[in-house]
């Protein structure tokens, strides 16, 4: 793709902008975080949330106001970009009680909010339409690639894989490459064969096990519809100098280039770059949970992936793709796993976190807030009483096959759990002190729950309950409808 292509696109893009910006009519809201960070539950309890009568949110204020007149879901605004699937993801939450199939690949939904303005120079009913836009935070790895040629790239991960943490997880694949001999001919087998080992690295050290941070190219880890594709059939080589035609270094140099022209470039300077505001979900619990090793590879991955916000001033290409991003949300998701004494520590803990990420998306004058939340509420509170103590619970029902205290659950009983507080200081948390259990404790924390029974709204829709959704609501899109 030209540069002429890219900056007719950026001059449609920033005219676009400027209108919705003018009009106040129009809002791109990004959705992303790592897999399974929560990113499909929220955009689903968020559309529930928007288009039922009768859904609680008292923090967002056009809605306390009773200023919402009624939100609709609209036709698919983009013809290139699968929709994002709501109404299945609804049944699966609310009829079937199940988490429904989470994020791997771009999607999109349009939704339009009626609305009374506030009074002021303007009052009278007004029209927010607002696209989100799903997307797996593992793409924005990408962004550095453009920079980079295939040697350098090659030269980079071959360097990173040799790292002792990463060496293990990387042997297979590098013993392969090195018995490849100096510069094998080009063959799709061996194309493929490479790819396979290096892709089975890159999994590796995602996996739980290792939580090491994720290294691009993103699409290796979520390929969205491109599995299988020669895009993705490359690895690094060690390379010195330009690839000789017919080599396999040619060959795999093409793919990555076409990688960059084809796949990478198009979904910053189509997707990424259109975006006005951006929520990045984190699922810090499951890293606290996992130890320190998990929390710094979180914190890593957190400031790459946020790189692209960074959007260097004096780089034609970050001018190119920088978002017009001007405000950043990072929620904490799952927060009904603890008690509510624990979700303002929970927050500081991100706060602190992503730290070095929003340092850098301050420098783009983004402006950003940091939030705990659930998107869906599967517990309930309860103080449950030992002795003389009352214990502070939480109540759901733990998913079918879930085991606590030996007792293996059925998906239809409840069960009280004890979540433990967060440490008070987050500086403590982060260095691996993790939940704090009380002595003696079972750990509990793994327990997933089903999502919980809804409740019925005043025209009998289902209303799913939530932890602070609403505050995140009234910071990713209040302001458009005041
Ligand atoms: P994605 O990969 O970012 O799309 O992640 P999902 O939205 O599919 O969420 C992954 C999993 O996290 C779900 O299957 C649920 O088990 C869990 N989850 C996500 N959001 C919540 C929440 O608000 N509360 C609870 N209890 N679990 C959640």
């Amino acid at each position: 793709m030209s540069l002429l292509t890219d900056l007719a696109f950026e001059a449609r893009n920033t005219a676009r902008s400027v209108a919705d910006y003018v009009t106040g009519t129009g809002l791109r809201l990004g959705v992303t975080g790592l897999s399974r960070a929560g990113k499909t539950v929220f955009i689903t309890a968020l559309v529930q949330a928007l288009t039922t009568p009768g859904a609680r949110l008292p923090v967002l204020r056009a809605a306390a106001e009773g200023r919402i007149t009624r939100g609709v879901l609209q036709p698919q605004p983009d013809d290139a970009v699968p929709r994002f699937a709501v109404e299945d993801h609804l049944t699966a939450l609310t009829l079937e009680r199940r988490w429904p199939e989470s994020t791997r690949r771009i999607s999109e939904i349009r939704i339009t909010i009626d609305y009374e303005r506030r009074g002021g120079w303007r009052p009278g009913p007004a029209s927010l339409t607002l696209d989100i836009v799903d997307y797996p935070g593992e793409w924005l790895l990408d962004l550095p690639l453009l920079g980079k040629s295939y040697a350098q790239w090659s030269a980079e991960t071959l360097e990173a894989s040799a790292a002792a943490a990463r060496a293990p997880l990387a042997a297979a694949w590098r013993g392969h490459t090195a018995l490849l001999g100096a510069d094998p001919p080009a063959s799709e087998d061996e194309a493929r064969r490479c790819a396979d080992l290096f892709t089975a690295y890159l999994r590796a050290s995602r996996a739980d096990l290792y939580a090491l941070s994720t290294l691009p190219p993103g699409r290796f880890l979520m390929p969205g519809d491109l599995e299988g594709t020669p895009m993705l059939t490359f690895a690094p080589l060690p390379v010195a100098g330009p690839a000789r035609p017919g080599s396999l270094a040619a060959m795999m140099e093409r793919r990555y280039e076409s990688y960059k022209a084809l796949v990478v470039r198009p979904f910053f300077r189509d997707h990424f770059a259109r975006l006005d505001r951006q929520i990045v979900l984190v699922d810090a619990l499951s890293a606290l949970n996992s130890g320190p090793a998990a929390v710094r590879d979180l914190q890593n991955a957190m400031t790459d992936v946020l790189q692209a916000y960074r959007a260097g001033r004096s780089s034609l290409l970050s001018t190119l793709f920088r978002p017009r991003i001007d405000r950043i949300l990072f929620a904490a998701t799952k927060a009904d796993h603890l008690h509510h004494t624990s979700h303002d520590r929970l927050e500081s803990i991100l706060r602190l976190l992503v730290a070095r990420a929003i340092a850098k998306a301050e420098d783009v004058g983004a402006k950003i807030d940091v939030i705990a939340l659930a998107a869906v509420r599967a517990t309930r509170e309860a103080a449950v009483r030992d002795g003389r103590d009352a214990l502070d619970a939480i109540v759901g029902t733990p998913l079918p096959g879930e085991v606590i205290d030996g007792q293996t659950f059925d998906g239809l009983a409840e069960a009280a759990i004890f979540p433990g507080d967060l440490p008070g200081d987050p500086k403590a948390a982060l260095r691996g002190d993790g939940l704090a259990l009380a002595e003696g404790e079972n750990d509990y924390r793994f327990v997933r729950f089903r999502p919980p029974v809804p409740e019925a709204g005043p025209d009998g829709a289902a209303v799913l309950p939530h932890i602070r959704l609403d505050r995140a609501l009234q910071f990713l899109l209040g302001d458009k409808l005041s």
